[in-house]
């Protein structure tokens, strides 16, 4: 038994180092994701520009170029409003960028960027929390993050996320109503991942290009459906943001350049009485004491 045990527990550490297993670190804990340790979201990406069938939404979504924190000129004094200590600006999106995606090639998965600057890249999952200061909050910050939006707990409120996206952040894929796809088959999956897809590229005029599976739970099934339903990354996480803490998968327990950090669309009622915007403070002031700014994924893959 022992001898057993030993065996497992090193698979299990070899499973842990290649990320294949972040549901065990970080995933959701449930479906309802009432803890706050958390699973990943997926971002939208590269609006098509007047694809949408919503006129006064199309804006400029994620892909839009440039960006990031400072890069709207976001003032010092506007960073000290919300209690943070200003970021950095971050620097110019690459010109090619460090991950290319295709179209009917292979799916990756992708925990993070290879990059040397100090930047991470935030996703912000589920979408059950609306609060309208969040909105204030990152159109004054100009900090740019990625949305993996799980229909269910959207709830019908898709306008709520399309003010987010007229400031340039792109809207992803996080499944209809949020399953353990693990526990599916195939064509269960199939129906979870192109029934969003459908959705959002319906309600915001561009199918989106990325996925994250609910609780970071994902099989070759998950990658077969990805690629039919038209999405081409699988985007997981290697810091989850918990209320006040981050929760970090290395060992060392730092941020490292390209990291993509999960946090969740979540009010007072999952984060013990913490704001969206307080934990957004608090996740922005564990990314600036660090050294780090924060730029957009989309630029980058
Ligand atoms: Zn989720």
């Amino acid at each position: 038994m022992g001898a057993n045990i030993t065996r497992w527990r090193r698979i299990a550490v070899a499973l842990l180092a290649a990320g294949l297993i972040p549901g065990l670190i970080s995933g959701c804990s449930t479906a309802s994701e009432k803890s706050p340790t958390a699973d990943r979201g997926n971002s939208a990406t590269t609006p098509a520009p007047g694809g949408g069938s919503h006129a006064e939404a199309e804006g400029d979504g994620a892909g839009s170029g440039g960006g990031g924190a400072g890069s709207g000129a976001a003032s010092a004094a506007a960073f000290r409003k919300w209690g943070i200590e200003p970021l950095a600006a971050p620097p110019a999106p690459p010109k090619t960028k460090p991950v290319t995606l295709r179209a009917n090639g292979d799916v990756p998965v992708i925990s993070d960027i290879p990059v040397k600057d100090k930047v991470v890249f935030i996703t912000v999952d589920d979408g059950a929390e609306k609060d309208p200061k969040f909105v204030t909050m990152m159109e004054e910050l100009k900090i740019p993050f990625s949305m993996f939006l799980t229909d269910s707990a959207v709830n019908g409120n898709y306008g709520y996320f399309q003010r987010l996206r007229q400031q340039g952040n792109g809207i992803h894929n996080h499944t209809l109503t949020h399953p353990n796809l693990r526990a599916l088959g195939a064509a269960a999956q199939k129906r979870e991942i192109c029934g969003q897809q459908d959705k959002l590229k319906a309600r915001y005029g561009t199918a989106p290009r990325l996925f994250r599976p609910p609780y970071g739970n994902w099989n070759e099934a998950t990658r077969a459906a990805v690629k039919a339903c038209g999405a081409q990354a699988i985007v997981l996480w290697r810091e989850s943001m918990q209320i006040k803490n981050m929760q970090y998968q290395r060992a060392d327990q730092k941020l490292h350049p390209g990291d993509i950090i999960l946090a969740h669309f979540r009010g007072p009622s999952e984060l013990k009485g913490t704001t969206m915007t307080e934990m957004t403070a608090n996740m922005l002031r564990h990314i600036q004491e660090q050294g780090f700014t924060v730029a957009r994924l989309e630029d980058y893959l």
